[in-house]
């Protein structure tokens, strides 16, 4: 049996938004193609008895409240402060960018004030609003910094020179001025104490909600239902029809060892002879639990090809050209929205992912009280 309402994806976007329709009495259908929940968020606890991220690290950080509020309903969370080091040219160092990194890079000790002025001098001021990531970096942290720790990563990470890419990449990361090593800003920063699995489960754990795992559908198989809420990719729901949206996937290489390999868990590779772009030691994910062994993802980049799992959006010219078609399509198709990652095509943090599917819902959920058509969800670019 398939309810009318049928929400393609179950990973946080179709999740919440099935729990939001199911709390206002609207039964739902959540099909997935993978045999679990969680999509790229989805954890699994190894022989060994560490908590793994299977697709990658996953960190979630906030500062909105509804949201923070909403995922502590569902799961323990635990505070959690995510620190990141990196080795260039053979030396360890902090990030994100601050004042440690600078007077480890440059041998001095900078006071904050004198740190500023320092990379003032080195930064490129004429360069105005910075287009691309090198436009950025150069702009920000002048060509030092950006060469030793911005350039051959990212050269890795998305396959492209930083000229190639949007200066919204490294906006993600900040740079300080201070001794503050912590990689993000927000207020609320932690991991699910059982890992994301179990938190994404019981906000599908309603009896409206009926869940469908290991099964891929087509908009064709679908065209009883009522409305859909697409959380797969969104050129798929098109068939293609203007051309494959691309997306890097990513490779890990684990291994399973004993004790504590680097003692932090991301140490990212910033030159480009090294191939892959960071090791990840899961373990240290959960301090709050102690195991002997300890499992490791090497991490690699490629560009996605046909039965890879997706996970970054690229959005260079090409890209844009092509999404700005499948987004005109969506906004004339009716009885669908889009949504999350995949659906909108974005480079999406867990937060913003919960949030806008919140508001999806709530905007369905008005549509529906006041009878009007439910109006095309426009994504802001990220
Ligand atoms: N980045 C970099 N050097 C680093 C870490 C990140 O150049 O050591 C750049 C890179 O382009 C990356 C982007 O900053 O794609 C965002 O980094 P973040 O750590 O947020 O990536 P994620 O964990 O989402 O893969």
């Amino acid at each position: 049996m398939t309810a009318s309402i049928v929400i393609v994806g179950a990973g946080f976007s179709g999740a919440v938004v099935a729990r939001e329709l199911a709390e206002a009495g609207i039964a739902s259908s959540v099909i997935d193609a993978r045999s679990h929940v969680a999509g790229n968020a989805h954890t699994e606890r190894r022989d060994n008895g560490v908590m793994v991220h299977v697709y990658g690290p996953h960190i979630f950080h906030t500062a909105d409240t509804r949201v923070w509020e909403y995922i502590n309903r569902f799961g323990e969370m635990m505070p959690y402060n995510h620190r990141v080091k990196a080795t260039s040219g053979g030396k360890v160092y902090s990030l994100p960018v601050n004042l440690h990194t600078i007077n480890q890079f440059f041998g001095t000790t900078l006071s904050p004030a004198e740190a500023e002025k320092f990379i003032a001098e080195r930064a490129d001021s004429s360069i105005g609003t910075p287009e691309s990531f090198e436009d950025q970096a150069l702009k920000f942290v002048g060509k030092d910094l950006y060469e030793a720790f911005f350039k051959g990563y990212t050269q890795k990470q998305w396959g492209v020179s930083p000229t190639e890419l949007p200066a919204a990449i490294l906006a993600r990361l900040p740079v300080r001025f201070s001794y503050e090593d912590s990689y993000f800003n927000h207020p609320y920063q932690a991991i699910p104490r059982d890992g994301y699995t179990p938190i994404v489960e019981a906000i599908l754990d309603h009896p409206l909600i009926e869940v469908s795992l290991g099964r891929s559908v087509t908009p064709a198989e679908l065209s009883d239902a009522e409305h859909i809420f697409w959380s797969g990719p969104i050129d798929q729901y098109f068939s293609g029809a203007f051309g494959d949206l691309g997306y890097r996937t990513l490779d890990f290489v684990e291994t399973e060892t004993m004790g504590d390999v680097q003692g932090c868990p991301v140490m990212n590779y910033c030159d480009v002879d090294v191939p892959y772009t960071r090791i990840t030691e899961h373990k240290h994910f959960a301090p709050w639990e102690s195991h002997e062994g300890s499992t490791i993802y090497t991490e690699y980049s490629r560009l996605a090809s046909d039965g890879d799992i997706p996970y970054y959006p690229i959005r260079q010219v090409r890209e844009k050209e092509l999404l700005e078609k499948y987004v005109s399509a969506a906004q004339e198709a009716t009885g669908v929205t889009f949504l999350g990652r995949l659906g909108t095509y974005r480079y999406l943090d867990m937060d913003v992912t919960i949030k806008e599917a919140l508001e999806v819902a709530d905007e369905f959920l008005s549509c529906r009280r006041e009878m009007r058509p439910m109006t095309p969800f426009v994504a802001q670019p990220l």
